[in-house]
């Protein structure tokens, strides 16, 4: 059978040398003869699995010693809750940039632990645009500021982080992970649930900075305390093992194409290949403002919702699948992580072209 290009916005496509891999070594790892899926958390074997994950993670992302890589469970949604826990510990004030449902629904659990205050949103015009800010947005003695950096539903991105002065950030990458270079250092902790770019469903990664661990509130739960997972290497109880591997893998595959700079050249490459058709397309659009558009998704519409309806039906039946807009913008959605093949889109935008044609 042959494989098609699967544009999910997550859980989605990963790298075929991965997959091949991973089927390779499914029943006997390295001639222990055991599945990962089979064996211990506590075996050597997967101890060795877990932290040539971090260490590949920590050269790829260049992180520094004085940060925690935390391999959780819970997605990125439990962190929404966790992060007030763990941090909302001084003044109980946390300011939160809106640009989407993520970001939304961050905000919303933020709000039932302490003082969360929206400081800026998109809302008015669909999120198709990252709000500006000045550092006098932002509460100085605020524990904390929050964003998501790309909005995964509405195809927008930071390219330049907020300036909120002396005021911690913290960041969702969930859609951006791995995609580009990051410097960490500007973040107190940045998080995201690995199945966009990194793994299957399962895996989330935090990775925080030391000195912020340790306060939580007393009522959080253990498991959703971070001072609990960063003590134990994230073996206080069982981790995603066989996620966990598979991130390995992805890593592996990354730092052999290159690394992280070798991946945001191709990204953008991908990306132009998409933007480049839809600026210069008479019936399809982007929906995003052209300055904050996402490398990884790509929102679009034609001016006709039944034409996008036959659209999707038309790209799934050539093997385009997932196109679908998410329901609250509609449309069409082309996510293109860092596994979707720059092939991928160029036949995805011959496609296009052709239904332009045939349709106008
Ligand atoms: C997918 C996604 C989430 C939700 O992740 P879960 O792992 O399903 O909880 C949160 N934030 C962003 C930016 C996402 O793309």
């Amino acid at each position: 059978m042959a494989r098609v290009y699967n544009f999910s916005a997550g859980p989605s496509m990963l790298p075929e040398e991965v997959l091949k891999k991973a089927a390779a070594e499914m029943l006997d790892y390295e001639g222990c003869g055991q599945s990962v899926m089979e064996m211990s958390h506590r075996s050597k074997v997967f101890d060795s699995i877990i932290k040539s994950a971090e260490s590949l993670l920590r050269e790829l992302m260049n992180i520094p010693d004085n940060y925690k890589v935390l391999f959780l469970q819970g997605g990125a949604t439990t962190q929404f809750a966790a992060i007030p826990m763990n941090f909302m510990n001084n003044s109980g004030k946390a300011d939160y940039i809106i640009t989407g449902q993520w970001a939304k629904k961050a905000f919303g659990e933020a709000k039932k632990y302490g003082d969360a205050v929206a400081v800026a949103s998109s809302a008015d015009k669909t999120f198709s645009y990252i709000p500006k800010t000045t550092r006098e947005d932002f509460r100085q003695d605020a524990d904390y500021a929050y964003i998501c950096m790309n909005n995964t539903i509405y195809g927008t991105v930071f390219h330049e982080l907020p300036d909120t002065g002396d005021v911690p950030l913290i960041a969702d990458i969930s859609s951006c992970f791995l995609s580009e270079p990051l410097d960490v250092t500007k973040f107190a902790m940045v998080y995201g649930g690995a199945q966009k770019n990194i793994a299957p469903a399962g895996l989330t990664i935090v990775i925080v900075r030391e000195d912020i661990l340790g306060n939580a509130r007393d009522y959080t739960p253990m498991m959703l305390d971070y001072k609990v997972h960063a003590d134990a290497d994230s073996l206080s109880n069982t981790p995603p093992c066989y996620t966990i591997y598979i991130c390995k893998l992805v890593l592996e595959w990354i730092k052999s194409i290159g690394g992280l700079e070798a991946m945001a050249e191709r990204n953008r490459k991908k990306a132009k290949i998409l933007y480049d058709f839809l600026d210069n397309s008479k019936m399809f659009r982007g929906t995003v403002v052209p300055e904050d558009r996402s490398l990884m998704n790509v929102p679009f519409v034609t001016d006709n919702d039944e034409l996008n309806a036959k659209f999707v039906k038309e790209a799934e039946a050539a093997g385009f699948v997932n196109l679908k807009g998410h329901r609250s913008v509609g449309g069409m959605r082309a996510s293109i992580y860092n596994a979707m093949p720059i092939e991928g889109v160029e036949k995805l935008v011959e496609f296009m072209a052709k239904f332009e044609e045939e349709n106008s």
